[in-house]
């Protein structure tokens, strides 16, 4: 039983660490406890719950997360203090033995989180939160094992006015030698097609025109519904009033040739992916037990570029990992500069307990790490500015998103041009829409190309 009064007048503060997928559910918690009767504290106050949504994706992200939490407990003296996230399910115990926690929910559970709160303070005095402090070591954790974690907590988000970001997958089957992703977040799973159509239907009735699909390994999707990804994006294709889509990431080998011919002739799908290429030396990749090799990955990105050819194309690296010796280094390099892509997302390789790419002997050390980072990181500035440069002159739709008054706007062309409207210009009428412009030259600090109204 829930006992809901326990909530009301409550107040409570939301830190998120790491990728879109846990801004999306610290979303979904906050709107939760909204209807729950909990209001969101200022800044100013000491909130009655802290929330931390924890990241574990580099050894720095742990160190970064154990820092927010101590924070947040000093911050808000005797809060009820929740940590979740891939953190949280890797090390349940550790964290609750961290002075002022009071709840570690692991990734199975957070999907329960009213239920453990309100068991949590069955057990306690609940007039008495906010008011005594959880002494180390008291904290309850509540974890399973990865292979037990099945539930799938449901997220549609609003990051601003304009853009909703959608949980269409969780977990991973991969496991590729250097990531803890699988340990913390559990198998791939997900939810109906039709589930995912009505939140996007909501998302439209609420205003929003743009959604990203977000997950762990969105193109495994349908391994619960017996499913496929290219049947979710058509039926997302059809949702009115959604005037663009954009799927935050998908693996090489999980691209259909279909999904690309599709997305070229689709409503409302943009021409723009994000695709984690993670090393460009096939060496390298086999250490990765990554499922393609280079050809593999050209050939899905000639195909997109041959059915779309102003499309945008991101691509994840790393670098400095395991067996990254430097002649696999610059056939990575080499091969990254040959392809028509449009930006590098560039991360330094991380050691993280439990995987098996610490198996592998060669070590690539921290100071070469930066300068490999480096080297890639210029190369994406020259691809992304030659990109941008091809476009001025020309006419684009761009999403305009809203800005404060006497402040230039910003917004996204279909193919993710990030364009500025003057603050000469900027109304609040363009605020969530869509406005035809024309692509001038690059604004001051060259993020942007400038719009002129037409
Ligand atoms: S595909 Fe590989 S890198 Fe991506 S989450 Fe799964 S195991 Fe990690």
């Amino acid at each position: 039983m829930i006992d809901t009064a326990a909530f009301q007048g409550k107040t409570a503060k939301f830190y998120t660490l790491g990728c879109k997928l846990n801004f999306s559910e610290t979303s979904t918690f906050a709107r939760t406890l909204y209807n729950m009767g909990v209001r969101e504290a200022k800044k100013s106050e000491s909130a009655d719950i802290c929330l931390i949504n924890t990241c574990s994706v580099t050894e720095v992200a742990d160190h970064k997360c154990r820092q927010i939490i101590h924070r947040m407990v000093r911050q808000n003296p005797g809060a009820f203090v929740i940590v979740t996230g891939c953190y949280a399910q890797l090390e349940s115990e550790t964290i609750a033995k961290i002075e002022g926690v009071d709840l570690v929910l692991g990734s199975n559970e957070k999907a329960d989180l009213i239920q453990y709160l309100s068991d949590a303070w069955n057990k306690t005095d609940v007039d008495s939160i906010g008011d005594n402090p959880t002494e180390e070591g008291k904290g309850q954790y509540h974890s399973v094992k990865t292979k037990d974690i099945k539930s799938f907590q449901a997220s549609c988000s609003r990051g601003n006015r304009t853009r909703y970001f959608l949980k269409v997958q969780d977990g991973c089957n991969y496991f590729c030698t250097y990531c803890t992703i699988p340990y913390a977040r559990g198998f791939s799973r997900n939810p109906s097609i039709a589930s995912l159509v009505q939140q996007a239907e909501e998302a439209a009735k609420e205003g929003g025109k743009e959604i990203v699909l977000t997950g762990v390994n969105i193109g495994d999707f349908g391994e619960t519904t017996g499913e496929r990804f290219l049947d979710l994006v058509k039926a997302l294709d059809k949702v009115e009033g959604i005037e663009r889509f954009r799927i935050s990431s998908l693996e090489p080998d999980l691209i259909d040739d279909d999904l690309i011919e599709y997305c070229a002739q689709s409503r409302a799908f943009m021409p723009h992916f994000h695709i984690p290429l993670q090393s460009g030396s096939d060496e390298v990749l086999k250490l990765m037990h990554r499922r393609y090799d280079t050809k593999l990955f050209a050939h899905k990105i000639n195909l997109i570029k041959e059915k779309m050819p102003d499309a945008f194309i991101g691509v994840d690296v790393m670098v400095g990992s395991r067996g990254e010796r430097p002649e696999y280094f610059e056939d990575c390099y080499n091969f990254l500069a040959s392809l028509p892509v449009t930006q590098l997302h560039v991360f330094p390789y991380s050691e993280r307990p439990g995987t098996s790419a610490l198996s592998i002997p060669y070590v690539v050390d921290n100071r070469e790490k930066k300068h490999r980072a480096h080297k890639l990181l210029k190369l994406s500035d020259e691809k992304t500015h030659a990109f941008y440069a091809a476009h001025i002159g020309q006419e684009a739709d761009v999403l305009f998103e809203k800005a404060a008054r006497g402040k230039a706007m910003h917004g996204f062309t279909d193919n993710y041009i990030r364009v500025e409207l003057s603050p000469s210009q900027a109304k609040e009428e363009y605020d969530n829409q869509i406005i035809r412009v024309r692509l001038g030259g690059f604004n001051y600090d060259q993020s942007s190309l400038k719009a002129e109204l037409l």
